[in-house]
């Protein structure tokens, strides 16, 4: 974990000027009460640095391109534009082209899976975790199970919750949440919630929710830098570079209370 990595910006992320932690007594949220375990599926199940984003991030770039007859960088910085107006470039393209979703997710999810390797230590925690499971994803649900198969970890939740259940709308939007929490049944209070962008975890926090931050060793990867934003913020309870060591953490630490 890199604590200096992202300073705290006096009166935004600097911790020791937040209401919120100051409500919270400077205590973040623990896990004892926690009956449900939420997590974000890309760049957060498998490592940020794995070659997977980075290959759906240019199938949405070519789809653009091949989309309106533009080049590669044009195609690019409108793609850019979306993701950061409306949360994903495909809800970009529905609001202000009508786009079909189906026909962009068939073709930004048909990536090359094969060096995304079975991860059993994540498997082995994530089967240890007292309660129910679920992913929350502003991907396709095809995409979840595939990409939850070559990880050997998709027999682990109880229910997926992806772009389309939310009718579209990624998050950080309120209503997505929800709407997922409305599906499952789910008790906010009694959540914990697993994501690597900063502000996906801002409105599960107001809700109630244990928040876990799953940030990268390192900038080396294919992140933009206003996904970072938030980083230092009150909202996130805890952060991690390791999921899997997180949760066995978690783990051990409940056994030792016993
Ligand atoms: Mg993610």
């Amino acid at each position: 974990m890199n604590e200096t990595r992202a300073p705290a910006t006096p009166g935004r992320g600097d911790p020791s000027s937040s209401p919120q932690i100051a409500e919270n007594g400077g205590k973040p949220r623990g896990f004892d009460h926690v009956e449900s375990w939420i997590f974000d599926l890309d760049n957060t199940l498998y490592p940020a640095g794995s070659p997977l984003w980075p290959q759906i991030d240019a199938r949405i770039t070519a789809f653009v391109a091949g989309l309106f007859g533009i080049d590669g960088m044009s195609a690019r910085a409108l793609q850019k534009y979306y993701y950061q107006r409306y949360g994903t470039t495909l809800r970009g393209l529905m609001i202000e082209h009508d786009l079909d979703p189906a026909i962009f997710l068939d073709f930004a999810h048909d990536i090359d899976r094969s060096t995304l390797a079975a991860d059993e230590a994540l498997a082995n925690a994530i089967a240890a975790l007292p309660g129910r499971r679920f992913i929350l994803t502003s991907g396709s649900h095809g995409h979840a199970m595939k990409t939850t198969a070559h990880l050997k970890i998709d027999h682990l939740f109880e229910g997926v919750f992806d772009i389309a259940a939310g009718d579209f709308i990624p998050k950080p939007d309120e209503r997505t949440y929800m709407r997922f929490l409305e599906h499952f049944s789910i008790e906010p209070k009694k959540a914990a919630m697993f994501e690597d962008i900063p502000r996906n975890l801002e409105v599960p926090h107001r809700l109630g929710i244990t928040t876990v931050l799953v940030a990268p060793r390192t900038d080396a990867n294919e992140r933009d830098a206003w996904e970072g934003e938030g980083i230092a913020a009150s909202y996130i309870d805890h952060r991690t570079d390791d999921l899997a060591g997180f949760l066995a953490q978690l783990r051990k630490s409940r056994k030792g209370e016993r």
